[in-house]
């Protein structure tokens, strides 16, 4: 029975990019008092700065911190931050503690980033930055924005929490505007739990962000703890033998029969709040244990990529003759590193119980339209097209170590489910 269960269960829809060393150099290093020491940090801000062809880059506890820190350097506090309402809530808090107005600017339907022709209405005479996020590993219109922003004298920053080791025409995403921020995150393509790093040309801008940084604290052992703890539990429940054998099945019954408190379980960022004070924890500094992680991770990120692309291409490949999907845009002067694969379909729902039921286990993106939340109503601006995406896009999943296999099953399951659909017409 139950061998007979495996056979037909599917991979999980996520897996963290935690290896063997994740877990035990933490343990290693904690027990030899090791974790902030070494000159790992420096080691790896010279890394990144070379792999970007860039003169900088700083390390920050997490990414989001590295905007809030960019912001905060860049504008004046009180002047308004144009920025994509289709991203993680907690950025909207992160501009806000800088000093700004987040101004939200609707999306373009085929790269779920911001539309360049709305920068350029939005843009005004209290203007401070523009934040561009290249989300799912797909670039916005990095290179007209910049032209937009070039025109007024504003300053262009990216968001590349999703997109380490992408390129547009050439330029490496992160580094086509005054300041690219990366995650090392977990979920993002390199992991050390938490953390990030900020690249830019702008010598006097980084200069400021170290000066801030050298008076935090480094990120705490318990901290960092709690993390890899909650990774370990996940990273056990999503290993292909306990997920096929069971965890798959509990989850797909409590998706197809509307179990709440089972549902809750896969649900990400459920704490979406405007937080009225920054949370002690953030301010913090990268701790060199960490960035030992991330530089023994980075000689294989570029195959890791490739092999994310290859998935990339199948699912193109396989979807790309149903008119009701929409895939997203393939940017031929660009490499996307496609972080997932994200899919927009009207039905999402219907959709998403068929693949339960064919066995299949992907997910819809847990992303809002921020324009649209509560906590965010001081902010509101109409956004349509985000509203509409935000409640359509499908993550299919391409973390390395999904098989191909997988992939062409997913195909499979969704032209079977048109096919069907079509029949009933
Ligand atoms: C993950 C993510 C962030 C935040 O990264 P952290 O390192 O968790 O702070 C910001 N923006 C986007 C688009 C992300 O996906």
């Amino acid at each position: 029975m139950i061998i007979n269960k495996m056979s037909f269960a599917p991979n999980a829809r996520f897996r963290m990019y935690t290896r063997l060393n994740s877990y035990w150099w933490f343990f290693r290093d904690l027990i030899l008092g090791r974790v902030n020491k070494g000159n790992d940090v420096e080691k790896l801000e010279k890394a990144l700065a070379q792999r970007f062809k860039i003169t900088e880059a700083v390390c920050v506890p997490q990414a989001r911190v590295g905007i809030y820190l960019v912001i905060k350097n860049l504008i004046k506090p009180g002047q308004e931050v144009i920025l994509s309402p289709y991203t993680v809530a907690d950025v909207i808090n992160m501009v806000v503690y800088a000093g700004g107005i987040p101004v939200f600017v609707d999306i373009e339907q085929k790269t779920c980033n911001i539309n360049p022709q709305e920068v350029e209405q939005l843009i005004n005479d209290k203007t401070g930055a523009v934040l561009i996020t290249h989300l799912h590993g797909i670039a916005a219109s990095a290179h007209q924005i910049l032209e937009i922003c070039q025109k007024r004298h504003l300053p262009m920053i990216e968001d590349v929490a999703q997109a380490f080791g992408g390129y547009q025409g050439r330029r490496r995403l992160g580094t086509i505007g005054q300041a690219g921020i990366y995650s090392f995150g977990r979920y993002k393509n390199i992991n050390s739990w938490y953390g990030g790093a900020v690249v830019s040309n702008d010598q006097e801008l980084i200069s400021k962000i170290r000066a801030e940084l050298d008076q935090y604290r480094y990120l705490g052992n318990f901290f960092i703890l709690k993390r890899i703890i909650n990774g370990l539990i996940k990273d056990i429940l999503t290993s292909p033998l306990m997920f096929k054998s069971f965890v798959y099945w509990i989850f797909r019954y409590g998706f197809l029969n509307n179990v709440k408190w089972i549902n809750r379980l896969v649900e990400v960022e459920l704490d979406i709040k405007l937080k009225n004070k920054m949370p002690a924890d953030y301010l913090r500094k990268y701790t060199p244990f960490q960035a030992r992680l991330v530089l023994s991770q980075l000689n294989q990120i570029d195959l890791e990529t490739k092999q994310r692309i290859e998935k990339a291409r199948l699912y193109y490949q396989g979807l790309e003759n149903i008119p009701d999907l929409v895939l997203p845009i393939k940017g031929n002067d660009a490499k996307y590193i496609y972080l997932v694969f994200p899919i927009q379909y009207q039905k999402r729902e219907e959709l998403l119980k068929w693949l339960m039921r064919h066995k299949r286990d992907v997910a819809a993106q847990h992303l809002k339209n921020c324009a649209d939340l509560p906590s965010f109503s001081t902010f509101y601006r109409d956004c349509p097209v985000a509203r509409k995406t935000a409640n359509e896009v499908i993550v299919l999943p391409t973390y390395q170590g999904y098989p191909i296999s997988e992939v062409k099953k997913n195909i499979k399951v969704i032209q079977s489910y048109f096919t069907n659909a079509s029949l009933n017409h």
